[in-house]
């Protein structure tokens, strides 16, 4: 990494580590090339992060220390402008009505995942899960209220699985779980287990008869080197096979 900081022979030592506004500008400069260049949000707030620190270690120099006020202004703008990034970041990758990843999120995080599960020789559950008779209780409850269930469902699943697992909105009432470092019993556990929670405070009135709000999932593991089109697709056969035998199940994918 590039040092804003001088290094100096100099026997006086408070000439060590000091740098003159050139060298300063010429090095914001540089960074400034390398943000016009990239277009990940990352890299731009990792530049950043770089500038902030290197500005904040500065040795001023009596002219850099004349504008050591900009400098503390130019922080907090960049400070405020990596905030921004961030947030949009997160957005971007957000399914805004459940605070569950969207599809673009999930395309990120399952190649990270996926390459993390490559590189220890892990495994990575991917689950599929989709509402069941969905579609009446919109009918019977109103829209909004569907609206609540998937939230619900995000926010349940949220408390029930462990802070490394991932729920990302596939579509509609779908929903794709992921759960690293699972053997497949595990994963169909920890399913049972969110469904149990679901259900147990969702009795509701639709059509005159008292029911609950349940899923079907398909459960399957990704092997080595599996991309994500081809393990989902695994996991939405068993989900299939949960709905024909009777929905409100988990059904393991075959390999
Ligand atoms: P199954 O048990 O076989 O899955 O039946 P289903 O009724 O759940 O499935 P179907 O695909 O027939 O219906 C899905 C419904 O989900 C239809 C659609 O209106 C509803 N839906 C999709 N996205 C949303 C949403 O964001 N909010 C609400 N309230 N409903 C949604
Ligand atoms: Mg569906
Ligand atoms: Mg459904």
């Amino acid at each position: 990494m590039l040092r804003l900081v001088k290094s100096s022979d100099s026997i006086l030592s408070e000439q060590k580590n000091m740098i003159d506004t050139d060298d300063y500008y010429k090095q914001v400069e540089r960074y400034a090339e390398q943000i016009r260049k990239t277009n990940s949000a990352d890299e731009i707030i990792r530049i950043l992060d770089i500038v902030l620190s290197e500005t904040r270690g500065l040795r001023f120099s009596d002219e850099v220390f004349a504008a050591q006020e900009q400098v503390k202004r130019a922080e907090l703008k960049i400070e405020a402008l990596k905030d921004e990034i961030e947030q949009l970041r997160g957005l971007v990758h957000t399914d805004q009505m459940t605070g569950a990843f969207n599809r673009r999120g999930l395309d990120e995080i399952f190649k990270r995942e996926a390459a993390r599960a490559d590189r220890n020789a892990q495994s990575l559950g991917v689950v599929l899960v989709d509402l069941d008779n969905f579609k009446q209780i919109n009918d019977s409850l109103g829209h909004p209220y569907g609206d609540s269930v998937l939230i619900n469902l995000v926010t349940v699943a949220k408390e029930t699985l462990r802070p490394t697992d991932i729920v990302a909105r596939f579509g509609g009432e779908e929903f794709v779980i992921l759960l690293p470092d699972v053997e497949i019993e595990e994963a169909l556990t920890i399913i049972h287990r969110l469904q149990n929670n679901l259900t147990k405070n969702t009795l509701l009135n639709v059509d005159n008869q008292l029911t609950s709000i349940t899923f079907s999932a398909g459960v399957a593991l990704r092997s080595f080197g599996e991309h994500q089109h081809s393990v989902i697709s695994r996991a939405d056969q068993a989900l299939y096979q949960a709905k024909r035998t009777g929905k409100n199940r988990a059904i393991p994918a075959l390999l």
